[in-house]
């Protein structure tokens, strides 16, 4: 099934406010009024409501880099679903890598995430990946279905064309070493084959699987032609206008 193309960009611990609302500017008149490619912009929660100002009216959809699964409570620094939405974000990336390594997110936890989104119609972002070391030991495809299935649990067939998945090769990721195309489309198909396995095969058709680490306008057009690559989480060539526009222009290009 050829799915809309989705790029998003992951500002992480980037952009006060008034930043994120000059850039988020810029991408909106740039490309917030065509409609070939979805635009995701997930800024830090402290600009999320300057850029979703800034981004009303057009195409492109807020998002946000991650969230408790709680809808509320006793949970110091924490940001919840309905919070997020209250101010309009759509979209939300669980489970990115940093999370995982930086601040112990686990499997379980980036399952309650998951179903606490779907469950305040927020789409997640789910993202997976492998380590260097778990590449050069083989372990690659294990690695993935592991996060993959423990992520999905109790996800539905219903929640498929709301689910985006981001194979994010750790060793890639703000490194400047990409994955080839070849080797990021071998991943991206064992994800479609374990969706299918997990949600049924029409479902998995709808869902789409984003690449990330170290995408730019370089290297968007080949990876972006992939069969399985819908589209591309973006963490450093998101920080600047033109970069970003580029690869949302090169997305748009790829029939
Ligand atoms: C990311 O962190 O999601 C990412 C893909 O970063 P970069 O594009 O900088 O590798």
């Amino acid at each position: 099934m050829h799915l809309k193309k989705l790029i998003a960009g992951n500002w992480k611990m980037n952009k006060t406010a008034g930043d994120g609302l000059a850039l988020a500017k810029d991408v909106v008149a740039a490309v917030g009024k065509q409609n070939e490619v979805d635009v995701v912009i997930c800024p830090p929660f402290t600009a999320l409501e300057s850029v979703g100002r800034a981004v009303e009216g057009s195409v492109v959809r807020l998002g946000a880099q991650n969230m408790h699964p709680e809808a509320q409570g006793a949970f110091t620094g924490e940001v919840s679903a309905p919070m997020l939405r209250a101010l309009f974000v759509t979209h939300v990336i669980l489970g990115h890598s940093e999370r995982r390594s930086l601040f112990g997110e686990t499997d379980a936890a980036v399952n309650h995430k998951v179903l606490a989104a779907f469950k305040n119609q927020l789409k997640p972002i789910l993202c997976v990946g492998e380590s260097l070391a778990e590449r050069e030991a083989g372990s690659t495809l294990k690695v993935v279905q592991t996060q993959t299935e423990r992520a999905l649990e109790g996800v539905g067939a219903d929640q498929a064309a709301s689910l985006i998945i981001a194979y994010e090769p750790v060793w890639a990721i703000g490194t400047g070493k990409v994955a080839t195309a070849d080797q990021a489309q071998e991943v991206h198909a064992f994800i479609r084959g374990l969706l299918v396995k997990i949600l049924g095969e029409p479902a998995a058709q709808r869902v789409r699987i984003l690449y990330g680490g170290s995408m730019k306008p370089s290297n968007a057009a080949e990876l972006l032609s992939q069969k399985d690559i819908d589209g591309g989480l973006i963490g450093g060539a998101a920080l600047e206008a033109r970069s970003f526009v580029e690869l949302v222009k090169a997305a748009a290009a790829v029939k």
